[in-house]
């Protein structure tokens, strides 16, 4: 089974990096491909460059096995849109590989407003992973309520089926938010404990998020 996780990333950071490695433990999962979005539907424009972006993330993940990055969002231009994404991955790999969404609970809380959101069931599982702080846990009945009738206790289950059913990982709870990261960053903080090493060097060595460089970015 194969993970994909898709995100901003802006910056990518350890409550990305921690849950996806626990949630790749725990379902047995071949490779969990980052997918960074270019202009996310839900949000504002992310902060830092695309390329500053991608950039982090290959970092990140560039001594951790079986994870991958996948930049087709990137390439691709326009909304990134999971749907489109999913469609993609989906007719490259075929009908029968499992696939499996990795989504915090904060952005499975709010499924219904994504593009085309009732498709998504249809291309991949999802794993849903504890985000301190998001009202939804791992017992069903705080799920949206078209999740629940696709809850999966046993998440080994998953790979028995390509798509459609949806688990709750247990993870170590993680309390990092990029946005808070990016708020410290332009205080002058350095926030090195959330970040893997050669992140927070590639953020430190061209300022980025520093007050000085959303000030150029934003009245250039
Ligand atoms: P912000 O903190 O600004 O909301 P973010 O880190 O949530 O940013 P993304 O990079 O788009 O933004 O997140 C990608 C995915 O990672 C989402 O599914 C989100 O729920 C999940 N995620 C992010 N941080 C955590 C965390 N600390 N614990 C668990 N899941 C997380």
């Amino acid at each position: 089974m194969i993970g994909i996780f898709g995100g901003t990333f802006d910056p990518i950071h350890y409550g990305h990096l921690r849950p996806a490695r626990e949630v790749m433990n725990a379902l047995g999962l071949s490779e969990v491909r980052f997918i960074p979005a270019a202009n996310p539907p839900h949000r504002r424009a992310p902060q830092a460059a695309a390329e500053d972006r991608l950039a982090m993330v290959r970092l990140a993940v560039a001594d951790q096995p079986g994870f991958v990055v996948d930049d087709r969002e990137l390439r691709r231009g326009g909304p990134s849109y999971t749907v489109l994404t999913l469609e993609e991955l989906r007719a490259e790999l075929g009908p029968d590989v499992p696939l499996c969404l990795l989504i915090g609970a904060d952005a499975f809380a709010e499924f219904e407003t994504w593009h085309q959101w009732q498709r998504i069931p249809q291309l991949t599982h999802l794993a849903v992973v504890h985000r301190p702080g998001s009202v939804v846990t791992g017992d069903s009945r705080t799920w949206p309520a078209w999740a629940r009738g696709r809850a999966c206790r046993d998440p080994n289950e998953l790979a028995a089926t390509s798509a459609g059913r949806i688990a709750f990982v247990a993870v170590t709870p993680q309390d990092i938010s990029a946005t808070r990261l990016r708020e410290r960053i332009a205080r002058g903080e350095s926030p090195e404990d959330s970040l893997p090493p050669a992140v927070w060097r590639y953020i430190a060595a061209r300022r980025l998020y520093s007050q000085s460089q959303s000030l150029e970015r934003h009245h250039p």
